[in-house]
């Protein structure tokens, strides 16, 4: 189970271990971000200026548990374009599956109506984009063992996979989190 932490904006200290398996050695950095769009104002010569925030944090984890970590946080991290295209994916790959079940049926047990028409190639491609999506999301949860799940003004919601981790990072940091669920 997943700890989830709120804690105050600002510099936090991180136990000198793995956040997935909480091994002490051979550590690099990881990062995770948030990006939250503050902003936006017409300027006077018709611009448009968007003000946007991004709070980043690095965290420690093992060599082993680093690799891949950035395109699986990229993955299913919140703010930007990828949270609209994780949403279609979402959407559009159980459709894609529901399809191909259709088509094998159609292949197996014969098409009896004349509604067995091929769908464009075009559409072909883009629905196997979006079940590519659908699974590589499916596949990075479980990689990714700490998230920014919010924002909310001075505090940041920490979602970690390793309890123990979370423990010990709210030992490492008594006057910074504020709520724990
Ligand atoms: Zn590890």
């Amino acid at each position: 189970m997943a700890t989830k932490l709120v804690i105050a904006k600002g510099p936090v200290q991180w136990p000198a271990a793995c956040a997935m398996c909480g091994v002490r050695e051979d550590l690099v950095g990881a990062e995770v971000k948030i990006d939250r769009i503050t902003s936006i104002r017409p300027g006077l010569t018709g611009d448009l200026s968007i003000g946007s925030q991004v709070t980043r944090l690095n965290y420690p984890v093992c060599r082993k548990h680093a690799r891949g970590l950035r395109l699986a946080t990229l993955l299913i991290q919140d703010g930007g374009g990828i949270g609209m295209l994780r949403t279609a994916s979402y959407l559009f790959g159980p459709l894609t599956i529901l399809m191909l079940l259709a088509s094998a049926k159609r292949a197996i047990f014969g098409s009896h109506a004349a509604n067995g028409a091929e769908m464009p190639l075009a559409f072909a491609l883009m629905f196997a984009v979006f079940l590519a999506m659908f699974v590589a999301v499916l596949l990075a949860y479980p990689r990714v063992p700490l998230r920014l799940s919010g924002k909310v003004g001075e505090t940041l919601t920490l979602v970690f996979r390793n309890r123990d981790f979370a423990a010990a990072f709210a030992r490492l940091n008594p006057g910074k989190v504020r709520n724990q669920a």
